[in-house]
Formats: structure tokens, C-alpha cells, sequence
């Protein structure tokens, strides 16, 4: 029997273990410091044909082996057959999941560089990270068409950025935006709804743009998941993303994050010729809201008043030459929704 080294990741915490694997009749053995694992051969898929081969658990939490040596792949094969890969993948997809395992094997290793690595990871699989994320985190709920008054302020705001945003309004009552990476923004009904101007609506979209081009949720990401549920995600079939995509829409941004977000939302506004006091009205709104029952923003973000002072030290710094957005019916007619 072969046995190769290889990294074991246990789902739970995110350092790699060095280990030997060895595929053999029933399963596959693995050695870890700590004692032998034996994996039988119906208990795990593979996730990355590789190099490396990544093998992912099918049962929760997902734990992972990564092996370099792309004849474990052949081994796993001989003694599973189930395991044969359908068909080759294209040779340059193979090399991006490759690059994404080695950068996320660095992330793990050196959690401060995640923010840094994170502009190595190209757009189109940010893309996909929001694309999954948005899909968990919206399931149930119904999507309504987007007023035509979102798409004209997102061009203000954003001209010619490297994201293509793609705003959703939600038809659900809960008192929220949020924002995922690759450029997907949901704004709840509810907040929509009670926002009294196209200006504060601009305000609550600047600061999610900002969480998107800055990759909050990105680098949340790389910091939070470990390598096995990275490849999972970036190569594994939508029933495996699902959870993932379910715990990135849930991840809250710290607290500098959102004060970076509050203050280039306000230079963002500005630039746009939109004045940053629509922000501070913002708060102002959901303050008001709070007495009653507290919004769901207010609980994902830190408190309204801390954010206005924060804004209107930025506000002090700029000049704005306001140029109104277009008279349209306010708040905008509900489009359908399905
Ligand atoms: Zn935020």
C-alpha cells in the first residue's frame, strides 16, 4: 500500500495537522498526531481532482485531507472506483483552484495576511462567493424586480468601478441592507420602505458598496473558513456550498470595518454630488425606529449615534456640489415580486 503525506484540517479549527494517508481496500487511513482516522470509502467525495487532491467529509463539520501527489487520486480510484473523476477539468480552472488552496493554506497559517490576500482573489469567483452566499441567505424569501430610481443611483454612485452591482430589494419587513462579495447588495422592504428620500437610500447603498470594493466579506471569509470548506465552496457541487454560503451571509463586519465603510460611503456620496447628511439622517431614522422595537441593522452594525459622529467628522472635511437624483415617486412603487 502507498501512503503519501498530506494535510488534515478537522473542520473546526483552522490550523492544518501534518498526516500520512494511505487509500486501501474499504477506505482510507489516515495518521495524525493525535492517533489513526479511517475514513470508509462512502464517506467522503472528492473535492479537488488537483494537484493537490482534496478529499472533503460528507458529514458536518466538513473535515478535509490535501494531498500534493497526484497519484493518491489514482490510489483513491483503485480501491473506489465510485471515486473515478467524470471528466478532466479544464487545465487552467485547475490551476486557479490550485492557487486558491495555496492561498488559503497561507491565509490559514497567517491570519494577519488575509486582508492582503484577498486582492489576489479575482472578481469572477468573488462573483461566485456572493452568488452562493446571496442564494443561502435568501432562501424563502421572495425577490422583487429592482425600481428603476435604485439603478440610477447605483450609476451615480459607482461609476465605472471594478464590481458590477447588482442591488435585490427583498420583500421582507426586517429593517436591513446587506452586502456580499463580488458586488450583490440586498435591501430589505422594510428599509426601503421607510427611508424617506432617494437621497437616504443613496446613503444606506454607499456604505454597502464600500463593504464590497474594500472585500469585508471577503476577507471575513478567508479569515473564517477553513481550506477543506474553500475548496468545497470553489469546486464542490451546490449542496455543499449551501452551508457555507449560509455561514459567509451571516458574518458580521468588525467595527472598523463598518467606520471605513461610514467614511468612504460619505466621500463616495459626495463625489457623486450627493450630500453625506442623507447618511446622518439615516441614523437619525433607525434611532427613532429603535425606541419601538430595535431594527435588525442596528443589531449587525455598531450603535446609530457612534456612526453619525463618525460621519459628520468626515462631512466637516468635504465640499459637496449637490446635484439632485431624479424626481421619482417616493418610496417607489412595489415592483412584483416572486
Ligand atoms: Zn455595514
Amino acid at each position: 500500500m502507498l501512503s503519501f503525506s498530506a494535510h488534515y484540517f478537522d473542520g473546526r479549527l483552522t490550523d492544518p495537522v501534518p498526516a500520512r494517508a494511505t487509500p486501501q481496500a474499504g477506505g482510507v487511513s489516515i495518521e495524525i498526531p493525535s492517533g489513526t482516522l479511517f475514513w470508509p470509502g462512502d464517506s467522503f467525495r472528492v473535492a479537488g481532482a488537483g494537484p493537490p487532491v482534496s478529499l472533503a467529509t460528507l458529514a458536518q463539520p466538513v473535515q478535509s485531507l490535501v494531498v500534493q501527489d497526484r497519484r493518491f487520486l489514482d490510489q483513491i480510484v483503485y480501491h473506489h472506483p465510485a471515486h473515478a473523476q467524470p471528466r478532466r477539468r479544464n487545465p487552467a480552472l485547475t490551476a486557479a483552484f490550485s492557487l486558491l488552496g495555496a492561498l488559503a493554506l497561507l491565509a490559514i497559517s497567517l491570519p494577519f495576511l488575509a486582508g492582503f490576500l484577498v486582492i489576489l482573489i479575482p472578481n469572477s469567483w468573488e462573483e461566485r462567493l456572493g452568488r452562493l452566499a446571496f442564494e443561502a441567505h435568501t432562501q424563502g424569501t421572495p425577490v422583487c424586480a429592482t425600481p428603476p430610481i435604485i439603478e440610477t443611483i447605483v450609476e451615480r454612485l459607482d461609476r465605472g468601478g471594478e464590481f458590477s452591482f447588482r442591488v435585490t430589494v427583498l420583500d421582507d419587513l426586517q429593517v436591513n441592507a446587506f452586502a456580499l462579495p463580488g458586488g450583490r447588495i440586498g435591501v430589505y422592504r422594510g428599509l426601503l420602505e421607510r427611508l424617506r428620500s432617494p437621497e437616504e437610500l443613496a446613503a444606506v447603498l454607499a456604505h454597502e458598496i464600500e463593504h464590497v470594493t474594500q472585500r469585508h466579506s471577503t476577507s471575513a471569509l478567508l479569515r473564517t473558513l477553513s481550506l477543506g470548506a474553500l475548496i468545497t465552496l470553489v469546486t464542490g457541487e451546490p449542496g455543499a456550498a449551501t452551508e457555507i454560503g449560509r455561514q459567509l451571509a451571516s458574518l458580521h463586519f468588525s467595527r472598523q470595518a463598518e467606520e471605513q465603510a461610514d467614511r468612504a460611503g460619505a466621500r463616495r456620496l459626495a463625489r457623486a454630488g450627493i450630500h453625506p447628511e442623507a447618511m446622518i439622517r439615516v441614523f437619525e431614522l433607525l434611532e427613532s425606529l429603535a425606541a419601538a422595537a430595535p431594527p435588525a441593522y442596528l443589531s449587525t452594525h455598531p450603535p446609530a449615534a457612534a456612526r453619525r459622529e463618525i460621519i459628520r467628522d468626515e462631512v466637516a472635511g468635504l465640499k459637496v456640489f449637490s446635484r439632485p437624483l431624479p424626481d421619482a415617486a417616493w418610496p417607489p412603487p412595489r415592483q412584483s415580486c416572486r
